[in-house]
This record gives C-alpha cells, sequence and structure tokens, in this order.
C-alpha cells in the first residue's frame, strides 16, 4: 500500500457527456463555457479535461467547428490535457466515420491528447429503476475486434494516447489482449466505468468496482483510472486514492445536486482533499503526461 501512497494522483474532468441542465445548471456547453470551467478545474488541481461537443440547446452536436473550437479555447485557458469523445456511434457507422474528428483536429494541427475506445459490445439501454423496466429495448453498442484496432492503429499513426474504457470485465480482459497484441503502448490508460443506469457497466459499488480491480493486469505497465455515471463517485473516489488508482468525475456524469449547485472544480477541489487526506499528491498535466507515457 504504501507505494501506492508515493505515486501522484491524476484528476480527470468528465465536463458534460450528454447532461441537460435540469438537474444541474452549471453544465458547460460551448466552447467559452467549457474554457472558463477548465481554467477552473485546473487551478483546482486537474490535470485532463474531457468533453462532448454540444450544440446552442445542448443538443449533441457532430460538425467539426463544435469539436475544434472548444479543444482551442481550452487549450488557450489552461495546459490541461484535453480530449473530446469521438464520432456518435450511433449517427455514423462506421470504424473511420467515428475517427473521422479526432484525425480532422490532428489535420488541423489541435491534436487531442487522449481519444476513448469503448473496448466492446453491448446492450445500451437505459434501466429505469423507479419504472422496473428499460426505457428502450433495442440499442446496440457495435465495437467489433476490427474496429478496435483500427482505432488503435489510427491513434497511434495521429500521436494519440487511447483510453482504454471499460464497462464490465470483458471490456477489460479485450484491453489487456490489445496490450499483449502490441496494438496499445504501455503503460496504457485504462479506464473503470461504473454505471447506474446502464445494466451492461458494473454497479458502482465497491464491490463492483473491486471486480475489475482484481483483473487489472499486473505484469502489463498501466495507469487505471475510475468514474461513476448516474451517481456519486466520491466514495469509490476514496477507495481509488488508496489502492493507487486515479479518479475521473464531472458534472456531466451526475449532477452532484446532493451537494447543491456544484460546478466541476468543485468536484476537483473535493477529490484533491481525499488525496491529500490519502497522502496523495496531485499530478500536474505535464506529470500525467509523462505517468501515462505520452512524452
Ligand atoms: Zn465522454
Amino acid at each position: 500500500m504504501s507505494a501506492a501512497h508515493t505515486r501522484k494522483l491524476i484528476i480527470e474532468v468528465r465536463a458534460n457527456e450528454f447532461a441537460m441542465r435540469d438537474r444541474n445548471p452549471l453544465v458547460p456547453w460551448s466552447a467559452d463555457e467549457l474554457a472558463e470551467d477548465a481554467a477552473e478545474c485546473r487551478e483546482a488541481g486537474a490535470a485532463i479535461y474531457h468533453f462532448h461537443p454540444r450544440g446552442p440547446d445542448g443538443e449533441a452536436a457532430f460538425d467539426f467547428e463544435s469539436y475544434r473550437q472548444p479543444v482551442t479555447r481550452i487549450r488557450a485557458s489552461c495546459d490541461l490535457l484535453v480530449y473530446p469523445t469521438l464520432g456518435a456511434f450511433d449517427r455514423a457507422q462506421s470504424a473511420p466515420e467515428r475517427l473521422a474528428p479526432i484525425l480532422a483536429l490532428a489535420e488541423a494541427g489541435q491534436v487531442p491528447d487522449i481519444a476513448p475506445i469503448d473496448m466492446g459490445s453491448t446492450n445500451v439501454d437505459r434501466f429505469d429503476a423507479a419504472r422496473g423496466w428499460f426505457t428502450t429495448q433495442e440499442r446496440i453498442y457495435i465495437n467489433t475486434h476490427a474496429t478496435l484496432r483500427h482505432f488503435a492503429e489510427q491513434l497511434r499513426g495521429a500521436g494519440v494516447k487511447p483510453q482504454l474504457v471499460c464497462w464490465n470485465l470483458p471490456m477489460l480482459r479485450c484491453a489487456c489482449a490489445f496490450i499483449r497484441a502490441g496494438l496499445v503502448d504501455q503503460p496504457a490508460w485504462i479506464y473503470l466505468g461504473m454505471s447506474e443506469a446502464s445494466l451492461a457497466h458494473h454497479p458502482g459499488t465497491p464491490r463492483g468496482m473491486m471486480a475489475l480491480v482484481d483483473f487489472l493486469p499486473e505484469d502489463l505497465g498501466h495507469e487505471w483510472t475510475v468514474s461513476l455515471n448516474g451517481g456519486n463517485l466520491l466514495p469509490l473516489a476514496s477507495l481509488a486514492i488508496t489502492l493507487g488508482g486515479h479518479v475521473s468525475i464531472g458534472i456531466g456524469d451526475h449532477p452532484y445536486d446532493e451537494l447543491g449547485t456544484v460546478r466541476n472544480a468543485d468536484l476537483v477541489r473535493r477529490v484533491a482533499a481525499l488525496a491529500r487526506d490519502c497522502g496523495r499528491a496531485l499530478a500536474t498535466p505535464a506529470e500525467a503526461r509523462r505517468m501515462l507515457g505520452m512524452d
């Protein structure tokens, strides 16, 4: 355990995802809002900033400028590592179409530092616990091994660090296979994503998280981080900090209205305080870059 305490903590901000403003009016959507939010998060101790391009009414946006402008403005406002999501899977079906926004940014001289790869296929219907049934019944998120390999190879070619997104144990096993196959460089950046509303994810409980942590590959260089969609991550964040993992948190994943009306930077400050209490210092963006083997 002592080794874990000497390692710096990377805080990643999940700024907005697909969150609307009904439960938290402070979700950043526009490029200016994202840039201001990012600068506050940097000040509070974050190292990485992840966002989804959004239109004026919060709708998911897919045009190139909706990707380019936030990246440009965030980089003008602070030195956080920054990355948008890929293209939406249910609009652009092919692997090249989904990766196109990332490669277009790279061609335009704004290479995203990181890009997420969801390491498997699952049902993605949301489960409405109050109603006791799914809100849809036929949504499938397809990521074939050919698609994943295409992403890994193209991202390597573009100089973008892949974040290996794992919602469940089979996705983590797939991530390990990609590392072993040499398609992803070590140290790999492994993301353990819990969710309350998606049954394809592990639940946001210590047991749900530990079922993934127990299968992290001891023989492969990696750093890992934890997130929770649809719930308060802070209890799991303490556990991850204690175990030497990192933390990915934001009002994009959950409004955190149980804490009042909070900004992303407020959450970063809370995680920073947990880290301090556990004896872990925070990684700067430059330190995170080195820890993730991006230099
Ligand atoms: Zn995202």
